[in-house]
Parts: structure tokens; C-alpha cells; sequence
């Protein structure tokens, strides 16, 4: 039997099933693991070791009836974004550090319907905007990998750092995410993971904190395909409480993986060879081209001409969307009130002590974009622009079945390489943005180390509610990858 750190979530699915080990051992060795690394990776805001072990004893009791849903008894992590009736649910933002809902998002419900074990919830920049995991107001996370000639530590990519670092640290066998313009893919990249954004209207929105709703998007992050395709199962749905939910029926995503990929034609968009781009992952992207032909597939060259204005377009409505939403968090609705002699004192003093740098600088820009005068300018425009770019994908969809990316511009990097100017930072989300803003499901698969003993990843981008297609294809990457490599923190590792 494999040791307890080893197993995958459909592995440890399997001998659960199989009665060859208890939820409730998975379950400690997991906690365990959390009270020995997580001191230094900060992965974890809030951990509930009680509530964990309580889910566990109710998952044996199902397994020894033969009964329990797909996620019995598999310990997971769940970003701080969503809601969580009873336990606290921070958004990592120093507003909402006293927040207890009393209502549980619908994606978390779902996990805990199928049997889910909570172990805890996990860090991520405040509100999920970044790309570091540097913004939360309670700490960085460390990102588990090591570059393989210094010490330093490492950022594992945002804004869901915390999820990437807890599954690729062996904390959690699987984590949710949350992906606005790359939160999921570009983290799980960072960390040498697997992690799908489906498409948007797949999970419902209920209950998880909003940063811009036209974008916002819940999916799986895991160390597999399988495992995501899994947890995806789970967490998908039609729900009559988002009205942007979608009523398509959840098809049997493992299954998906073995479909193969012969006669499949996967697009490789021209605009996506930035000038400058590393050297490496290029040459990652090559590979994983050489890849796919092997396995048979067509490679076709394909232009999505208005790549160029993802990032601008998304760093308006993103930020738009996100100065109306966090209006509400005004110390009467929601928020740790500073109480000031006036109302609009209290207001102030309340979203001021609040709000961390990035956030504030994204209210004052999304404020800007909607401003009377502005509006017509940003705002409108970007939204046309929005919809040439979905144009684009819908064009290019038509000549093949998946596009072919690198998911980003660059591997980890250390937490003081982290570019003081926001914009160098934005330019982290190339390769996503492009893709949340038409909306169309994409996944990241880890694919390979850099020359200094980091994870890249590669990106497979399909048409919309086609999740089941970049199953199929990133299992052949996946496959051909054969990415073994564990980080330096690791559960299974030295102490
Ligand atoms: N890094 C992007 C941003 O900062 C995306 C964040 C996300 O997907 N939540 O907005």
C-alpha cells in the first residue's frame, strides 16, 4: 500500500473505497503534515483540524455501509473566498478578518454533500487580486519548490497561492480555486500542479466573495487530472441561486480522460509568441507541441488578433466590476466598522483601515473607469473590445478544438524579485486573461522544470462547456510529461 502522502485523490478515493485505509488516518496524516510545514508555508488562514476530524468519522461510517458520495472521505482545502457557514471566511482581507457566515456557498456544499473532509481555509491574495499571493493581510505564502541553486524563498502564484502550495506540499489532496483572469492556472503553474477554470456559469457563484462577477470563476485544483476531473464533478452544477449559473447537465469527467486525441486539431495562436519571450518556455511549448503530434492530433496554426488587448481590457472591467462590489464592504453591510463620529467618517476610517494597498489602488481605478466622462472612454470600450476577443476564440474554434498556450510568461520567482511597479505584475496574466474574459474553459498541466528546478506549465484552452475535450488533451500531456517531481517541502519529506 502506498504510504499515506503518496496517494492521489482518485488513489486515495480507490483504497477508501476499498477499505484499505480510513478516512480518518487520511485525514491525521494530513493534519499532521499542515502542523509541520504549514508553520512556514502559510498556506492555511484558518485551519479546523475539529471540524476535519468529525467530516472523517462521518465518511467511515458511509464507506462501512457502502455508501458515500465521490469525495468520501478525501481531506481537502477550500480558498478563503468561499463562504463557509460557521467558519471564518476572510477573503485575506483584514475587512473581513472577523466574518463568520451564516451560509454555506454552494460549491462547498456540494464537496461536503459527496463527502469532502475540510481541513481548513486556504490563503490568497486579499479580495483574489494578484498574482503573488504577497497581498494577503495575513502574510505571504511560501511556494514549497526551491530554485535549485539558492535558497530563496519562492512565490507560488496567485491569487490562489495558498490552494497551489497546500496540494503541492502533500497538505490537502485537492483544493478549490477561483479564477478571475488565471488565479487557478497560473498558481497551479507556479507549483508544478494541475488546475482547470471552467467555463464560466459551470459552478455556481453563490456564496463565494465577489471580485468581478463577469469573470469570476470557480473550479479544482489537484496533483492530477484525474483528481481535478473528480473534484470538477462535484463542484459543477446548475444553481437557481446565480442567475449566471448555467442549466447544462455535469457529464462524467473522468471518463473524459480517456477519450485520446486522435484527429483532434489543436490551434496554436501566433499572437501568443510574445516578443521576448523566455527562451524556456517556448521551448516548453514546443515540446508539448511535439507532444500532441505524437499522439496524433493536427497542429494548426491560428490568429486571435486581438490579444494584444486582453490584459488592458480585463485590468478595466475587472477593476470596474470590483469597485461596485466591494462597495458593500462599508462597515454597516459587511466589514470590521471603525467607528468615527460621523457616517461618512465611519465609512472612511472603516474601508481605509480595511482595504490593503492593491485592493485600494483598484477601487480608485475602477472608480476612475466608471467615472461620468470616463465611462464612454474605458469602461464601454472595453467591454466592445471584450467581445472582438470572444469573436476571436469563437473564430478560431471554428478551425480547431483546443488551443495550445504556455500558461505563463515565466516560472516562480523569488518573493523579493516580486516588481515593485503593479503593471510589471499584471503582465504576469498574459496567457489567461484572454480566456476568462470570452469566458471559455482552459486548464494549466504541470509539464516540465526550468533551468533552475522550477514548474512550468502548459496551457489547453477549449470551447465553451467543452471541459471534457481538455480533459482528453491534457491527459495526453500529462502522460507524456510524466511530471514526477515533488518540491523540496513536501509531507513526505525530510523535516
Ligand atoms: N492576477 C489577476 C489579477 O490580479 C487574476 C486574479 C484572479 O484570477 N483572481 O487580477
Amino acid at each position: 500500500m502506498a504510504e499515506l502522502h503518496d496517494f492521489t485523490l482518485a488513489s486515495a478515493r480507490d483504497a477508501l473505497k476499498a477499505r484499505e485505509i480510513s478516512a480518518l488516518e487520511l485525514t491525521e496524516a494530513h493534519l499532521e503534515a499542515i502542523e509541520k510545514l504549514d508553520d512556514r508555508l502559510n498556506s492555511f488562514i484558518t485551519r479546523t483540524p475539529e471540524l476535519a476530524r468529525e467530516q472523517a468519522r462521518r465518511a467511515d461510517e458511509a464507506l462501512a455501509r457502502g455508501e458515500g458520495g465521490k469525495l468520501c472521505g478525501i481531506p481537502l482545502g477550500i480558498k478563503d473566498l468561499f463562504a463557509t457557514k460557521g467558519t471564518r471566511t476572510t477573503a485575506a482581507s483584514r475587512i473581513l478578518s472577523n466574518f463568520i457566515p451564516p451560509y454555506e456557498s454552494t460549491v462547498t456544499a456540494n464537496l461536503q454533500k459527496d463527502g469532502g473532509v475540510f481541513l481548513g481555509k486556504l490563503n490568497l491574495d486579499e479580495f483574489a487580486m494578484g498574482s503573488t499571493n504577497l497581498t494577503s493581510a495575513f502574510g505571504g505564502v511560501e511556494n514549497p519548490w526551491k530554485y535549485s541553486d539558492s535558497d530563496a524563498r519562492l512565490v507560488p502564484g496567485g491569487s490562489s497561492g495558498g490552494s497551489a502550495a497546500a496540494v503541492a506540499a502533500g497538505l490537502v489532496l485537492g483544493a478549490t480555486g477561483t479564477d478571475t483572469g488565471g488565479s487557478i492556472r497560473q498558481p497551479a503553474a507556479f507549483c508544478g500542479i494541475a488546475g482547470i477554470k471552467p467555463t464560466y456559469g459551470r459552478c455556481s457563484r453563490f456564496g463565494t466573495v465577489a471580485f468581478a462577477s463577469s469573470l469570476d470563476q470557480a473550479g479544482p485544483m489537484a496533483r492530477t487530472l484525474q483528481d481535478c476531473a473528480i473534484m470538477l464533478e462535484s463542484m459543477a452544477g446548475f444553481d437557481p441561486k446565480d442567475a449566471t449559473s448555467v442549466d447544462v447537465p455535469v457529464p462524467d469527467y473522468e471518463a473524459a480522460l480517456g477519450r485520446g486525441v486522435k484527429g483532434m486539431r489543436v490551434g496554436i495562436p501566433r499572437e501568443y509568441r510574445l516578443a521576448g519571450l523566455d527562451p524556456e518556455i517556448d521551448a516548453l511549448w514546443e515540446q508539448g507541441i511535439a507532444w500532441l503530434k505524437e499522439a496524433g492530433v493536427e497542429i494548426v496554426d491560428v490568429s486571435l488578433p486581438h490579444t494584444r488587448y486582453g490584459l488592458p481590457t480585463y485590468y478595466i472591467v475587472a477593476l470596474a466590476e470590483a469597485s461596485s462590489n466591494l462597495a458593500r464592504y462599508d462597515g454597516v453591510r459587511f466589514g470590521e466598522r471603525q467607528m468615527r463620529d460621523t457616517l461618512d467618517g465611519m465609512y472612511e476610517a472603516t474601508r481605509a483601515a480595511g482595504f490593503g494597498d492593491e485592493v485600494k489602488r483598484r477601487i480608485l481605478l475602477g472608480t476612475y473607469v466608471l467615472s461620468s466622462g470616463y465611462y464612454d472612454a474605458y469602461y464601454l470600450r472595453a467591454q466592445k473590445v471584450r467581445t472582438l476577443l470572444r469573436q476571436d476564440f469563437q473564430k478560431a474554434f471554428e478551425k480547431v478544438d483546443v488551443l495550445l498556450t504556455p500558461t505563463a510568461p515565466s516560472g516562480a520567482f523569488a518573493w523579493d524579485e516580486k516588481p515593485t511597479d503593479p503593471i510589471q505584475v499584471y503582465l504576469n496574466d498574459v496567457f489567461t486573461v484572454p480566456a476568462s474574459l470570452a469566458g471559455v474553459p482552459a486548464l494549466s498541466v504541470p509539464a516540465g522544470l526550468n533551468s533552475r528546478g522550477v514548474p512550468l506549465g502548459l496551457q489547453l484552452i477549449g470551447r465553451d462547456f467543452e471541459e471534457e475535450t481538455l480533459l482528453a488533451a491534457g491527459h495526453v500531456l500529462e502522460q507524456a510529461a510524466n511530471f514526477t517531481h515533488r518540491p523540496t517541502l513536501h509531507a513526505g519529506g525530510a523535516a
